[in-house]
């Protein structure tokens, strides 16, 4: 019976490890396909409402736009799963202890600075900077890039979708504001189940709401990162105040995107070799916190 028990809650763990993606992904298709559903047809709650007509080009520009972003968003996070950020098939150098290196207990091995074991991931991680709960993967050396140009293109996406969206919330508040339109824009569900409104006029409401909140959440980690790329710092330095590891500006962000960390935003296929080897990195301030 216990074992039973342990099977169901094994599996019951790994589809919650997986929950966070898989209703990640589907977030980002619908909003996608909400966006350029108002591009193609410009309607966004009744046919009579419909703005100025665009022309076929710039309707075809807007679709580019977004399939881009989409596209990119994609490749970044499955070059982020597929690279591993862990010290697993890594040469760590022998007895290469020296200065901040450490032994991992579980991993039963010396780790070298920066290097922190992930009891989610159950392995030590080069560079480790936090584990994503998004992602269900740690960020580290090796995947830093996709995941900072996955958040850029999530961040622009969520920006150009909320613009987008707004014209729904101008469409909704049209009438005035009344206590049905501000209920449908903050509680849509309860109008949905209520009756109230439409399941057309909901799902309206509910990506337009999607778009304010995921843009501010998303830009809070988006800028918090950016913060952290230029002050050449990770979570856990920065969280523990040591700054040891700082190059300038231009040599973190050389250190951590690669040598065309200028270009490999653009599309996650720009080769750019990481300088280092994610084991030893030039010590430039004190190791120790400064406060
Ligand atoms: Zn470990
Ligand atoms: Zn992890």
């Amino acid at each position: 019976m216990t074992s039973v028990a342990a099977k169901v809650f094994c599996r019951v763990e790994r589809v919650c490890r997986h929950l966070p993606v898989v209703l990640n992904t589907f977030l980002v298709f619908s909003i996608t396909a909400e966006v350029s559903y108002l591009v193609v047809v410009e309607a966004p709650l009744e046919p009579d409402q419909k703005k100025t007509e665009w022309s076929a080009w710039w309707k075809l520009v807007h679709l580019l736009a977004q399939y881009f972003m989409l596209g990119n968003i994609c490749w970044n996070a499955l070059l982020f799963f597929r690279t591993s950020p862990s010290i697993r098939g890594v040469f760590l150098g022998g007895e290469g202890v020296g200065q901040g290196w450490r032994y991992c207990y579980t991993c039963e091995t010396h780790t070298p600075p920066r290097c922190s074991h992930c009891y989610d991931c159950k392995v030590c991680v080069l560079r480790r900077d936090h584990h994503c709960v998004f992602f269900g993967q740690c960020v580290g050396f090796r995947n830093y890039r996709f995941f900072l140009s996955c958040l850029l293109f999530m961040w622009s996406g969520l920006l150009y979708a909320t613009m987008m969206n707004a014209e729904v919330f101008i469409v909704i508040l049209k009438e005035g504001v009344s206590l049905h339109s501000i209920l449908l824009l903050l509680i849509p569900w309860i109008m949905l189940v209520s009756g109230q409104v439409s399941a057309r006029a909901f799902a309206f409401a509910f990506i337009a709401d999607t778009c304010v909140v995921g843009f501010l959440l998303v830009s809070s980690f988006f800028f918090f990162h950016l913060f952290l790329l230029f002050r050449g710092q990770t979570t856990r330095e920065w969280y523990s105040s040591r700054r040891p590891y700082n190059l300038g500006v231009l040599g973190n962000m050389r250190s951590t995107l690669g040598i065309r960390w200028y270009l490999c935003w653009i599309c996650p296929l720009i080769p750019s070799p990481l300088p280092g080897d994610g084991i030893n990195f030039p010590v430039t301030g004190s190791l120790e916190p400064s406060r």
